[in-house]
């Protein structure tokens, strides 16, 4: 018997039921398509499994700086097509679908995609992080009328506008500056006195005739009829609320892992990531971790392209040697 896979783009692969392979890798973005690039490489009959599309969270970066060999940046549109281009020479067997469960045998691992059952020797967990919500009225009724997550999807619908960007770290302060490509205003509400986000990129912004922040400060509430017109800040040092107007409220306040595929069989840190030792191995034999699902001190393309390459050669030996 045979099993159709999601019909998905360009690619209708047809996967024996009994199949088992030697590494399936969950999540399509650098840390995923590097594990898939060196798995395929090392000749591992490798499935890979990705719920939406290849490239990940990265291809929603504007302009990524600080990726070896690219002096002159690139955006993470081209990276991440550069990555599935290089990954699909190889002719990877993918399936369209989203992993609900790996389960872990002795010999064998199952991962549950779409209630199909596929099973491999061992599993790499490259499922990334989803932005993490305000959890502010306003914010579920608006997002898409205002409300947004990605800087570089809905940027340019705010020409010569005000908008607002919430958050102190790398992301925030990167996409604000994305923003002023097209927004007339773009004010950071930040929780501290201090930004999170890198010293070079911080001094960038805050010496950006466009940017203005709103220091020591939380977001309330946003607020509109139609589409979002203010957001409800509180300023924490005197207490008292104003509302900022504005036309788009873009959140940034970092990123929560995606977990629920392996909730209760690898061990977790207390944030939700996974943790794994340097091999990318989990807590779980012949299942590893690699990218911003796992739990480190530095989640860049870089350190989860360099993950994914360490998870494949460590699914390779482990393999090799039956443990
Ligand atoms: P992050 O570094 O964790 O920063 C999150 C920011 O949001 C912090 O400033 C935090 O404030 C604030 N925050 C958290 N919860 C909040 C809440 N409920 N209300 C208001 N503010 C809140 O997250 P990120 O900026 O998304 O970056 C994630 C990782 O990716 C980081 O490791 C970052 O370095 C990396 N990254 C790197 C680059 C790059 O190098 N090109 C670009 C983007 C991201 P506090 O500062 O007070 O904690």
């Amino acid at each position: 018997m045979v099993i159709k896979t999601q019909p998905k783009p360009q690619q209708a692969i047809i996967i024996e039921e009994d199949q088992s392979f030697d590494v399936i890798i969950v999540g399509g973005g650098p840390a995923g398509l590097t594990a898939a690039l060196y798995a395929l490489r090392s000749k591992l009959n490798t499935l890979l499994v990705e719920k939406m599309i290849l490239g990940g969270l990265a291809t929603t970066t504007y302009k990524i700086d600080n990726y070896p060999g690219f002096p002159d940046g690139i955006t993470g549109q081209e990276l991440g097509q550069r990555l599935e281009n290089q990954v699909k020479k190889l002719s990877p067997t993918i399936v369209w679908g989203k992993a609900v469960q790996v389960k872990n045998g002795k010999r064998s691992r199952e991962v549950i995609v779409d209630g199909k059952s596929y099973f491999g020797k061992t599993v790499v967990i490259a499922t990334g992080s989803d932005p993490a919500k305000l959890g502010i009225p306003g914010e579920e009724t608006f997002t898409g009328r205002g409300v947004s997550y990605c800087a570089v999807c809905d940027g340019a619908f705010y020409q010569d506008k005000s908008v607002v960007v919430v958050g102190g770290g790398n992301s925030a302060v990167e996409e604000a500056l994305f923003l002023t490509r097209y927004a007339g205003k773009v004010s950071i509400i930040h929780r501290r006195d201090k930004l999170r986000a890198d010293r070079i990129v911080a001094e960038k912004a805050q010496s950006h005739p466009k940017i203005y922040f709103h220091w020591n400060s939380t977001a309330e509430e946003i607020i509109g009829d139609k589409n979002v017109n203010g957001i409800v800040v509180r300023d924490l040092l005197s207490k008292k609320k104003l509302t900022v107007p504005t036309d788009g409220v873009f959140v940034y306040i970092g990123y929560h892992p995606n977990i629920e595929a392996v909730k209760g069989m690898v061990k977790l840190d207390e944030r939700g990531f996974i943790i794994t030792d340097e091999n990318m191995k989990t807590s779980a034999p012949g299942i590893f971790a690699a990218g911003d699902v796992r739990a480190k001190s530095l989640r860049q393309v870089v350190t989860a392209t360099a993950d994914g390459a360490i998870a494949a050669n460590s699914a390779r030996e482990f393999i090799e040697k039956g443990k």
